[in-house]
């Protein structure tokens, strides 16, 4: 990261890193520290990059047999500036890093047959072999009985590409629980109003819908008419970026340990929050006790 902000990377500036990181990496940290049994699919390379974040998501408790570490690639990798108006220019070494290796290993495969619940992430999208491990998972899991959640996580850029499309609409059709941020609600639904969208989305077979509004909260809509809205906790925001991870990791680990929605919501908003008020993409992912704290001290926005 840099520690200035301004644009790009064309002179030398400082940096400050190297941060664990990745979205379903920030999912799976938040997800272990409040509770939940989580395991994750990935590749990292032979290298500190890839150490430093296996360490971190061994130390939080996730399951890491199904990373799997290649000999020949680097970790995937970031650099990120943020811009005076908030934007971020990136540079990625993803597409052709050890992260575009992920497979259907038999550790990955093993741990398909013991999880009871699946998640995916639209950022799985960028990488191209990442699609029918998708599918394996979903079969495997769905076949003993499991669910399914998905964060679309995606541009409507990206949905003209290949086949991109199509496995968004699968994912959705296969998916209990979503959680859209934004205008993903609407790509999602190809409607442009909120209820509407929500309305489609339940016709389609999802059971649960949780919208995550920024600085404004969030809100969960239920198949069967509950709903619950929350507003963000009032914090300092150093650096937005994992928000919505977290938010997920939280939401879907108290929704699997049996907390209701609205008090899923409370925690999934105090992972986001407490997060963005740190510097780093997972820095300030909380454990139960540290949100409880969190929650106890912290105003909520007006
Ligand atoms: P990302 O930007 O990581 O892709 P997202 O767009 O999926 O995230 P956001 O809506 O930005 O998700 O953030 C998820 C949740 O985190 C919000 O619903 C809110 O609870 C919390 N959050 C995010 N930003 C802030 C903020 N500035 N202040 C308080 N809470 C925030
Ligand atoms: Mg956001």
């Amino acid at each position: 990261m840099a520690t200035t902000r301004g644009e790009g990377f064309r002179q030398p500036i400082g940096l400050v890193g190297p941060f664990p990181s990745g979205a379903p990496a920030i999912f799976v940290d938040q997800c272990a520290r409040i509770g939940g049994s989580v395991g994750m699919v990935a590749c990292v390379g032979d290298d500190d990059f890839g150490r430093l974040n296996v360490e971190r998501l061994r130390a939080a408790g996730a399951d890491v047999s199904a990373v799997a570490v290649s000999p020949d690639y680097p970790t995937g990798s970031a650099f990120v500036r943020y811009r005076t108006d908030g934007s971020r220019d990136f540079v990625y070494n993803i597409a052709k890093s050890a992260a575009a290796l992920i497979a259907a290993t038999p550790a990955a495969e093993a741990l398909f047959a013991r999880a009871g619940h699946l998640h995916v992430m639209g950022t799985a999208f960028a990488i191209p072999g990442a699609w029918e491990i998708t599918e394996e998972a979903l079969r495997a899991v769905r076949a003993r009985g499991g669910s399914v959640s998905f964060d679309p996580n995606l541009r409507k850029e990206l949905l003209a590409q290949g086949q991109t499309a199509a496995r968004f609409a699968q994912l959705i059709d296969s998916a209990d629980l979503l959680l859209p941020s934004g205008d993903e609600l609407f790509v999602a639904a190809g409607v442009d109003r909120e209820a509407e969208a929500v309305a489609a989305l339940f016709r389609r077979g999802v059971a649960e819908i949780v919208l995550k509004r920024g600085a404004e909260g969030s809100s969960v809509f239920q198949a069967g008419g509950g709903r619950f809205d929350a507003p963000a906790f009032a914090v300092e925001e150093v650096d937005p970026t994992g928000a919505g991870d977290c938010f997920g990791g939280a939401y879907v680990a108290c929704r699997r340990l049996g907390l209701q929605p609205a008090q899923a919501l409370e925690y999934a908003n105090a992972a986001g929050a407490r997060n963005v008020s740190v510097l780093g993409p997972m820095e300030g992912t909380g454990t139960r006790s540290e949100l409880d704290d969190f929650i106890a001290r912290t105003p909520r926005v007006a």
